[in-house]
């Protein structure tokens, strides 16, 4: 069992803030992913965790028990770094067993872990290669089994997929996914990539200069973004953001785009808006659907532009479209518009638009 805390742990390097009094409770069993820009301290804060990085303020506790002042090879914990740091001079079977070997296990004990974690990642037929001999991928799951052979408490990833092309990474993060779900070993992933975030974290923590934006489940970051940062720091395409003032009659209102493009707001977004008269409006391509051609007169929900650009996705296409003169991006099914084609209605799903504060960048809800 190992549950881990952090509580307001703070990084200074002389003046530079790097980390901002973090708070986070990791529950035993747990896949966090911390992410954000370059420079936002996520290297840091695990590195400190792990113990190669001294605290400058807070504490972190194991399981209860304060660890910062623990030396990092009594803290129980495994570490997998984006450039694998694995031992040139030795082959992957002395790689995978060397943590086995310091502790002083039996030559045999050692060989049938290093059997079990080569046959877990497929890394049989390599066993007597030295790293050199070996692809990035390979090299990424020696340094992955060097880490599951421990069975330490907690696993740190540090970008661990970063050096890898598209394709690989895709599959390892499948792969080192599905290997923490069947071992349940509580797990901190440092990534900048917004899509290993997504997919593989039961909680992503997202972070700015220093400071945490949001905690919480994938969905509940993708669905209600705590600001405009995390809106658009988050999801692919990324959220447009458009700046516009809301024109009040009774009790309606209206966002008006640019010189005066209009789209209607319903009634149950109003009560958000009382204390300001213009927003930030962050507009996913799923929020922005083809009005049918055979439909009537257009809704209020509406606003037509010409087409700009359509990317093909396979399954669906990204069209890039104006809204009071910004590009926006709007999902639609492939071959449903074409470059130039003018005029074409395009509807707002209004009731799930993000609407955030013009000047903090605060989710309005
Ligand atoms: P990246 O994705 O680029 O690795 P990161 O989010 O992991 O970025 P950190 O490496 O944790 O960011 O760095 C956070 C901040 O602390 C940055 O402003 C960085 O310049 C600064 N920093 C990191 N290490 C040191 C150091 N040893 N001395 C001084 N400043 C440092």
């Amino acid at each position: 069992m190992a549950g881990l805390t952090l509580r307001s742990v703070q990084k200074r390097f002389g003046t530079v803030e790097a980390v901002k009094a973090v708070d986070l409770e990791v529950a035993d069993g747990e896949f966090i992913v911390l992410v954000g820009p370059s420079g936002c301290g996520k290297s840091t804060l695990l590195r400190m965790i792990a113990g190669l990085e001294e605290i400058s303020g807070g504490e972190i506790l194991l399981d209860g028990r304060d660890i910062s002042a623990v030396a990092p090879r009594d803290r129980d914990m495994a570490m997998v770094f984006q450039d694998y740091a694995l031992y040139p001079h030795m082959t992957v079977a002395e790689n995978l067993g060397f943590a086995l070997k310091m502790r002083d296990l039996p030559a045999g004990d050692i060989a049938q872990s290093v059997a079990d974690v080569a046959k877990m990642l497929e890394l049989d037929a390599l066993l007597e290669r030295k790293p050199k001999a070996l692809s990035g991928g390979q090299r990424q799951r020696v340094a992955l089994g060097r880490a599951l052979i421990r069975e330490p408490e907690v696993f740190l990833f540090d970008e661990p997929l970063s050096n890898l092309d598209a394709k690989l990474r895709v599959g390892m993060r499948m792969e080192i996914r599905k290997l923490q779900m069947a071992l349940r070993t509580t797990s901190i992933y440092v990534t900048h990539d917004q899509i290993e975030a997504m997919t593989m974290a039961d909680r992503i923590v997202v972070l700015k200069l220093g400071e945490v934006q949001q905690i919480g489940t994938p969905m509940d970051i993708y669905e209600r973004p705590a600001n405009s940062f995390v809106g658009t720091f988050i999801g692919s395409p990324p959220m447009s953001l458009l700046p516009a003032e809301l024109r009040r009659e009774g009790d309606e209102a209206w966002l008006v785009f640019g010189k005066g493009q209009e789209v209607k707001l319903p009634a149950a977004r109003m009560k958000a808006l009382e204390s300001v008269d213009r927003v930030e409006v962050g507009l996913r391509s799923e929020h922005v659907s083809l009005v049918s051609q055979r439909r009537g007169a257009g809704s209020a929900f509406d606003f037509s532009s010409d087409i700009v650009l359509v990317e093909d996705h396979g399954a669906d296409s990204i069209a890039v479209v104006l809204l009071g003169g910004r590009e926006i991006m709007a999902r639609v099914k492939p071959g449903a518009v074409h470059v130039g084609d003018k005029e074409c209605r395009f509807q707002l799903d209004v009731d799930r638009i993000h609407l955030f504060h013009p000047t903090t960048g605060a989710a309005l809800v």
